[in-house]
């Protein structure tokens, strides 16, 4: 069990929950970051009293650093205070709660540093698996998923050999559109997307849910986590998200694993593996859910997922193209420039469009593909 973290990103969904799991068990608290938020920043600091805190945005830190001027809490700002924080002494595990690929490199700088990581961001691991992986190996240090569905894949792995895992099998909501045609999602507006049946979550995730893009990006992240190829990892519809995912054995035993939908049961057993420690998240009672419903996804009116699972087939840098091209679409479509179906179609089109791969790559070719591929998209 971790005694000691940094959150990267505390200011956001995770982050916050990431807090009440560190104040319920007295885990102490490094340092923090945000984007902006520095009201919220403040009170945590305030509060878990960390060495350190970073802002992303240069005026905002300098807002804090007059805030905070009665306390003895650094504040540094910018991407190199964000890795600052991520590299913070005496934290041996970084949480990282950040959204996007902007989480990628305080990823690797925690790494670097010799912490554990506790990962949220899934875009760390979907556009840079093979660097994070490769950098993770050679420090020796651990990486617990924070993503729900990853948790329940690892918690259905204890104490079973790895050889004989035949299939992962990843649950989905079908967030708030599942059962809709293509036409009907032509005018949907940024309000009905954001409406998610299960899970509150900050908003680029909330429309990944919405498109499928979530669950491709996480059939990704599944992938380089548990050492499993496209072929391994099928994908079920289950609207209740009760049962967060499940393993299939070799002898077809399956083993689930299930619980009312609240993060800080994945978050917390991130934090605490191998112990369960006691958890303020309500008891499942299965007798008041009745029913649990299993359907296959649709892969045609949900392209996302499709197109993911074919960036996870064709390897290389695909899958961070993928990516960036779905964050730059999310984010016209937020601002109201685009409509929803661009998404999809966007991400489609980075794929065919990009000419660049390659099998053996570095950071700097990820984060090239990465620029050019967004940059296509913003200018469109
Ligand atoms: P959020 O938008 O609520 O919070 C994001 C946090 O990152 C905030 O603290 C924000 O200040 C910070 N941030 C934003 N942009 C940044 C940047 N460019 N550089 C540094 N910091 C930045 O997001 P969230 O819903 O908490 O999701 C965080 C990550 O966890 C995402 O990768 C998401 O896919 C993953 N995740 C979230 C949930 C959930 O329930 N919210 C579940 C599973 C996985
Ligand atoms: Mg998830």
């Amino acid at each position: 069990m971790t005694g000691n973290i940094t959150v990267l990103g505390s200011t956001g969904s995770i982050g916050v929950q990431t807090l009440d799991v560190a104040r319920m068990h007295g885990i102490k608290v490094s340092a923090l970051t945000a984007n902006r938020s520095i009201d919220l920043l403040e009170k945590q600091a305030r509060e878990f009293c960390p060495k350190m805190v970073a802002v992303l945005d240069p005026d905002c830190a300098k807002k804090l650093k007059i805030a905070l001027s009665d306390t003895d809490i650094a504040v540094y700002s910018g991407e190199e205070g964000i890795k600052e924080a991520a590299r913070c002494p005496g934290a041996d595990t970084a949480v990282n709660a950040i959204v996007g690929v902007a989480g990628l490199m305080p990823t690797l700088e925690a790494v670097a540093a010799g912490k554990d990581l506790a990962l949220a961001n899934k875009e760390t691991l979907v556009a840079g698996g093979k660097v994070v992986s490769r950098a993770i190996e050679s420090k020796g240090v651990k990486l617990y998923p924070v993503d729900s569905e990853h948790s329940a894949v690892f918690q259905c792995l204890q104490g079973n050999p790895k050889k004989a895992l035949k299939k992962v099998i990843l649950t989905a909501s079908g967030g708030p559109f599942y059962g809709r045609t293509k036409e009907q999602l032509r005018d949907v507006t940024l309000k009905d997307a954001l409406k998610h049946p299960n899970w509150s979550m900050g908003q680029k995730i909330t429309i990944d849910s919405a498109t499928m893009m979530n669950k491709g990006l996480e059939v990704i992240e599944a992938s380089w986590l548990f050492g499993v190829p496209d072929e391994g990892i099928d994908v079920l519809i289950h609207r209740e998200s009760i049962v967060h995912s499940m393993v299939q054995y070799m002898d077809n035993s399956v083993i689930a694993q299930l619980g009312v939908p609240d993060m800080r049961i994945p978050i917390q057993y991130a934090l605490t593996y191998p112990e369960r420690l006691e958890s303020p998240v309500k008891e499942l009672d299965l007798s008041e859910i009745a029913a649990l419903t299993f359907a296959k996804p649709d892969y045609e009116t949900f392209e996302c997922l499709a197109i993911c699972r074919k960036a996870l087939r064709l390897g290389g840098l695909y899958p961070a193209v993928v990516n960036a091209a779905n964050e730059a679409a999310v984010s016209l479509f937020i601002q109201g420039k685009i409509g929803f179906l661009q998404i999809p179609e966007a991400v489609g089109r980075a794929l065919t469009d990009f000419d660049g791969n390659k099998d053996e790559f570095t950071l700097e070719d990820i984060l090239e593909a990465d620029r050019i591929t967004r940059a296509r998209i913003l200018t469109a």
